[in-house]
């Protein structure tokens, strides 16, 4: 897995440097500490293989590494490879902590993660107050909570940094560009929350905060082209191309929501017919099969209905999961990934709807086309938190934002 170059901070540990990038080295060091981080423990030969050394360039490269305790030896184990007994690289992975992030209209989402973006601990605030400093202020003291479990933990280190996530475009230095659903624009947030925590803060769109997550520490470890489509509250869309993620200014502003998938569906706010807002969003599922059922209800319930054979709740879930087919295959027609990740909060539609969603997907692709591998991943609140800790890891992990 290729990475972006990192920031040359020295070779000071980090334990000495808080808040400095957790790679001091670059060139083939700091290629070895990731692939550790990412894909340890790794044996010697491994390692060397993956990145045609000598054995003795080996060791003169991740000596400084292991007497700064970046990385560890695990216990002996026998190589296949060399046919020696070796103890493989490895990170200890509670030797420093982070926080996540994800902020919703209504509430703060957080989680406390080692360096390999295991959750250890999780809280959640409500934002009573939706004003940027009421909102640093919440944010503040989920992650001093967090942060005071990661200092109780037994010998694991402190939070390195803060990530968080937001529906939104954001831009520099932590700087909400737009966020709807908080009514905010052009708020500063990264900067007055290092100033409220003494910690670096890193803030992202939560889509590619999440599609950066799948890469490092999900769906698509080990895939360099893939696609991520979300459905909730919004429809979201992340790309990997080479390896990288693609971002762009307006990765906040839901491009994807008004792509058209049926030209005799509902409307979207905008007037759109049949655009993947107005079909697929939680709201819109909801206000269809309410309209159908003559009473309110609730997504979930839409889905077991749906379940249990309702014929509305069929009918209404059906019809959003052709378009989420007819999306998908859109996405794998015009961007050729290997894998779409299909996540977001609404993402049971994927799976209640699952017979819709493929024959959709089969009747938009070229039947010469490869198969196109769909990964329907369960996605809660917690893992878009997770995915801004993973924001926040890279950062520290790289020291650059992507
Ligand atoms: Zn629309």
């Amino acid at each position: 897995m290729t990475t972006s170059p990192p920031a040359a901070v020295g070779t000071v540990p980090p334990a000495q440097r808080p808040g400095v990038a957790w790679t001091p080295l670059t060139g083939a060091a700091h290629r070895i500490a990731v692939a550790v981080l990412l894909d340890g423990p790794l044996p010697r030969s491994e390692l060397a293989r993956r990145f045609d050394l000598s054995a003795g360039s080996l060791t003169r490269l991740s000596r400084p590494l292991l007497d700064s305790g970046m990385l560890v030896e695990t216990t002996g184990v026998y190589d296949a490879t060399s046919g020696r007994p070796t103890r493989p690289l490895d990170v200890d992975e509670t030797s420093h902590h982070f926080v996540g992030v994800k902020l919703t209209a209504t509430t703060a989402h957080a989680v406390l993660t080692t360096l390999r973006a295991r959750v250890v601990a999780a809280e959640e605030a409500l934002l009573l107050d939706t004003s940027p400093a009421g909102v640093a202020a919440t944010v503040a003291a989920l992650v001093r909570s967090l942060a005071a479990h990661a200092d109780r933990g037994s010998g694991g280190g402190p939070v390195r940094a803060v990530g968080v996530s937001l529906g939104g475009r954001v831009g520099e230095r932590g700087t909400v560009r737009s966020a709807r659903y908080l009514g905010w624009d052009g708020v500063p947030l990264g900067e007055p929350l290092e100033d409220l925590l003494g910690l670096p803060v890193v803030v992202d769109n939560d889509l590619l905060s999440l599609t950066r997550a799948e890469q490092w520490f999900g769906a698509a470890r080990g895939c360099d082209h893939f696609a991520v489509l979300t459905i909730g509250e919004g429809v979201g869309y992340g790309l990997v191309v080479h390896d990288e993620v693609v971002d762009a200014p307006d990765a906040g502003v839901g491009l994807l929501g008004h792509f058209p998938l049926d030209p005799t569906g509902p409307l979207c706010p905008q007037g759109h017919a049949g655009c993947a807002d107005g079909l697929l969003t939680i709201g819109a599922v909801t206000s269809r099969a309410a309209v159908g059922l003559r009473r309110e209800v609730r997504y979930e319930e839409v889905l077991d209905l749906a379940v249990e054979g309702d014929p509305v709740a069929r009918r209404v879930v059906d019809d959003a999961a052709r378009g989420l087919g007819r999306l998908t295959a859109a996405v794998g027609n015009l961007t050729m990934p290997r894998k779409v990740i299909l996540s977001g909060d609404g993402i049971r539609l994927a799976e209640v709807g699952r017979a819709a969603l493929l024959e959709q997907v089969a009747a938009d692709r070229n039947p010469h086309a490869s198969e196109l591998v769909i990964d329907v991943q369960r996605t809660g609140f917690r893992e878009w938190a997770r995915g801004a800790a993973i924001t926040a890891i890279r950062t520290f992990v790289l020291g650059t934002r992507a």
